[in-house]
């Protein structure tokens, strides 16, 4: 379908001059704000963009020339917005140069008056604090299972004696002169508009003309505060845990950044973890090895669990016992407990010890030490002559 003539849209003249077309854009763009039309938003939105659409062309000499000898075709390639996916409120802000100029304001002050009290710029938008980074220090148990950790951090909090906004007592902040109060200045470039924080309210759009004692205008302090930080069961060393809204203050409007703690879990005497596995080496004696045992194991909570060794077991070899590990810190249940077992062989024997151990060698037809008294023996009277 073809478009409507954009002169059409605006209804202006093919002569207009370009405020006549700025004029035009005004009245219909405030006319076809979906907020005035409540009643049927789809079409006041499809008619709002059609309008600025033809104003984008119609402003812009360079564009406006070609669509006057070519009609639409001649506006290919000339870097077009396009207003289709755009919002409404993105359009107003591209446009934001034309209604917060001289004359302009009154469109906002129609349109969203009620709403945000006649403003659409960066001032009135909350800023979030800045996040804090901590390293905390953890157990082995109290990473396995979970704590309550008193956390003393210096952060910035809203200056109490100006309640946040720097302005000192009996005064108040005052809309920015130089931005109006939008908190940003804008210089356009053809068609385009560039926004900045503006230089002397730095984007907040109020000055201050005496500055609160207590933070000097800043509206924050730093202060020391403990924070009290539940420690879920199952965190690890290196794993970084993000407390929200416990970071610095942000606006006195604004929600507070977040409080990272980066967590190093300590090393256990027994223990080894393996995400929510428990490993750890538990010692048996050649005869339970070889005729199996039961023995028992300690837990990380400082219980003790029964292991049953099967005749046969060899050097190395792991058992398990499950459920016996860690919480798991996602989902739910707990890992197991890995139990390494290694064949301690006696340092020294008892007399019978000895006599068995002979015994078992004859059986199993292997060369063993010749018994070894004899020789201490004579060592022993060597030294002792
Ligand atoms: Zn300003
Ligand atoms: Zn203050």
């Amino acid at each position: 379908m073809a478009k409507k003539d954009y002169y059409d849209v605006l209804g202006v003249s093919r002569g207009a001059d370009s405020d006549e077309i700025k004029r035009a854009f005004r009245k219909l763009a405030a006319k076809y704000h979906p907020d005035k039309n409540p009643d049927d938003r789809k079409a006041a939105e499809a008619k709002f963009k059609e309008v600025a659409e033809a104003y984008e062309v119609l402003s812009d000499t360079e564009k406006r020339q070609r669509y006057d000898q070519f009609g639409e075709e001649g506006l290919r390639g000339t870097g077009r917005t396009n207003f289709e996916g755009a919002s409404v409120e993105d359009i107003f802000a591209s446009f934001s140069d034309l209604f917060g100029g001289t004359g302009g304001g009154d469109i906002f002050g129609d349109l969203f008056g009620g709403r945000t009290g006649g403003r659409t710029g960066t001032r009135q938008r909350p800023r979030r604090g800045i996040s804090i980074e901590q390293s905390l220090a953890l157990s082995f148990e109290e990473a396995a299972f979970g704590c309550k950790k008193h956390i003393q951090i210096a952060r910035h909090e809203p200056c109490h004696t100006c309640g946040g906004n720097g302005a000192a007592p009996g005064t108040s902040p005052q809309t920015c002169p130089s931005c109006r109060g939008l908190g940003e200045v804008q210089s356009s470039r053809g068609f385009f508009t560039m926004r900045s924080a503006c230089p002397r309210c730095r984007g907040k759009g109020t000055v201050i003309e005496k500055a609160c004692p207590e933070c000097n205008g800043a509206g924050q302090v730093r202060k020391p505060t403990t924070i009290d930080a539940t420690i879920p069961p199952g965190v690890q060393d290196g794993q970084t845990l993000r407390l929200e809204g416990q970071g610095e203050a942000g606006d006195p409007i604004g929600p507070r950044g977040d409080l990272y703690l980066h967590l190093s879990v300590k090393p256990h005497p027994i223990f080894e973890r393996r995400g929510s596995d428990l490993i750890m080496q538990r010692s048996i004696s050649p005869s339970q090895a070889a005729l199996g045992a039961k023995i028992d194991v300690p837990l990380l909570n400082k219980k003790t669990a029964t292991l049953k060794i099967r005749p046969g077991t060899q050097s190395g070899q792991v058992y398990k016992l499950k459920g016996k590990g860690i919480k798991k810190l996602r989902g739910s249940g707990y890992g197991d407990l890995l139990i390494q077992v290694v064949i301690r062989v006696p340092k020294s024997l008892s007399t019978e010890q000895e006599q068995l151990y002979r015994q078992l060698a004859e059986v199993e037809n292997e060369n063993v030490n010749p018994h070894s008294s004899g020789f201490f023996d004579r060592i022993k009277g060597k030294f002792t002559d």
